[in-house]
């Protein structure tokens, strides 16, 4: 190699966005080819009617300690808006807030002897914390034994699984207690309750897409750019094959980062070895429906999350105000509110039509909690589906990216990210860009 190195970079979600800006520290050359023809992937800001809906991530938490300092680094941490309240947790009818600090420990949302068997996962946070590492997941492989619903039935209650663990990891992450695995649910705890002065939430005041521009910035990115194959070149480096605003492409590269969901790997690589291919075709995601609401009136503004129990409903996972994170997410006097569908409902339902879809959640909210109903103000609606939302951190996914970390997937000068690799938030994806261009930057030194 003779002069800087060319890397292209695969997804401008902000995995790749991290790899580049990292990569482009140490004068390389990137190239970020980006499918869609907007930045972001699942952290975009849509603006409607003046209002501020998210298409994908919607808060960043105090634990993100990375993401944070990354905003600093980008000189937008004046933008950085605390959510004030917190998200609560819904039963028969009425809302129990759950952050700040553990409070729903002095809540009746569940009776004292289910409280009692927290004790249990009180515990298991203190004999297993040394490897409950928000950035590196793979610490925990050992916990990876149990998924969070056979672990609450055997140590905890009935009650705490259906109130307590199950509406977060649904209305969080679209995803059942069934299909995450107890690693996953003592990693969050503990980066949770680690805090000293409690959880606490942000935004942006532009929206999460802020961070997604911000770290773009000064980046040379192709838009509408679907990379078709990346195939290794006889004497070394890769050759990358794309489709930039219909027209074929071919760029040369001394590396690759590949920076999509796990998903598309195997598409783009069709020379992969079966044990590499299985590791990405192992990889599964949650699904959504995002139904945004724009009211002509303010919203209920005791909290800024709503939380459904399956036991109340199978449909909606979660509900958010978008003018409790920031007044400015909505012109003066309106507001707007994001519906989500749980991950099965999302599933069972993709063959049914946007309009069918709307009415269901609309009815289901209305049911659910009649006082956020957008009906009778509503000025607009919005349907986005998320076909893939969350990769699943099921039972067996920390085996793999222990696997994965141990070196056994890459090879060569390709390197993969995402939030399958670092975690399933903004957090994970940031720090998995970041340590693949470092695991990129020593494979070109070799
Ligand atoms: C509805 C929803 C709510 C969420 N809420 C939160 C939250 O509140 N807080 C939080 O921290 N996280 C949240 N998340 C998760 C967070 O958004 C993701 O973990 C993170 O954004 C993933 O980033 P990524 O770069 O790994 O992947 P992506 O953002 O998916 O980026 C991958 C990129 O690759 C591109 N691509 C794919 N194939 C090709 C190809 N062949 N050629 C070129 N480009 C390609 C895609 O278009 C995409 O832009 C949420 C996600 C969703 C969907």
């Amino acid at each position: 190699m003779s002069g800087s190195p060319h890397i292209v970079v695969i997804g401008a979600g902000v995995a790749g966005l991290a790899a580049a800006r990292r990569l482009r520290a140490t004068g390389a050359r990137i190239t970020i080819l980006e499918r869609a023809p907007v930045i972001g992937g699942r952290v975009q800001t849509a603006v409607v009617e003046g209002c501020k809906i998210e298409l994908g991530a919607e808060f960043l938490a105090s634990f993100y300690t990375r993401t944070l300092a990354l905003i600093g680094q980008l000189g937008i941490a004046r933008d950085l808006r605390r959510i004030p309240s917190s998200a609560a947790i819904l039963r028969d009818g009425r809302l129990y807030p759950l952050w700040p600090s553990a409070r729903v420990v002095f809540t009746s949302l569940i009776g004292s002897r289910q409280k009692l068997t927290l004790s249990h996962l009180v515990g298991s946070l203190l004999r297993h914390r040394p490897i409950l590492d928000l950035h590196a997941f793979q610490r925990a492989c050992s916990v990876d034994d149990t998924s969070v619903s056979e672990y609450a039935r055997a140590h905890l209650s009935d009650e705490l699984l259906e109130y307590v663990l199950q509406p977060p990891l649904s209305g969080i992450f679209y995803w059942t207690p069934e299909q995450t695995s107890r690693a996953l649910l003592l990693i969050a705890l503990r980066a949770g309750l680690s805090q000293p002065s409690g959880l606490r939430l942000f935004t942006l005041h532009g929206g999460l897409g802020q961070l997604a521009t911000a770290m773009a910035k000064g980046l040379d990115l192709r838009l509408s750019a679907e990379v078709l194959s990346v195939t290794p070149r006889d004497g070394g480096g890769y050759s990358v094959q794309a489709h930039v605003g219909g027209t074929g492409m071919r760029l040369a590269a001394d590396g690759v980062v590949v920076a999509t969901t796990a998903t598309a790997v195997p598409r783009l690589l069709p020379w992969l070895d079966g044990e590499r291919r299985a590791f990405f075709e192992a990889v599964a995601y949650s699904s959504t429906v995002n139904l945004a609401v724009g009211t002509c009136g303010r919203l209920p503004r005791g909290v800024y999350g709503l939380l459904f129990p399956r036991r109340e409903t199978p449909f909606l996972a979660s509900a958010t105000i978008q003018t409790v994170k920031d007044p400015t997410f909505a012109p003066r006097g309106r507001d707007a509110i994001s519906l989500h569908l749980s991950g099965p409902a999302a599933a069972a339902l993709r063959q049914y039509d946007d309009a069918t879809l709307a009415r269901l959640m609309l009815a289901d909210l209305r049911r659910l909690a009649p006082a956020y109903d957008p009906a009778p103000t509503q000025c607009f609606q919005r349907l986005y589906r998320c076909p893939e939302a969350l990769p699943l951190f099921d039972v067996g996914h920390f085996t793999r990216i222990d696997r994965f970390a141990r070196g056994t997937i890459e090879a060569g000068r390709l390197v993969f990210a995402g939030d399958y690799l670092g975690g399933p938030f903004v957090e994970g994806a940031i720090i998995s860009g970041e340590q693949a261009a470092e695991r990129l930057v020593a494979r070109l030194g070799q």
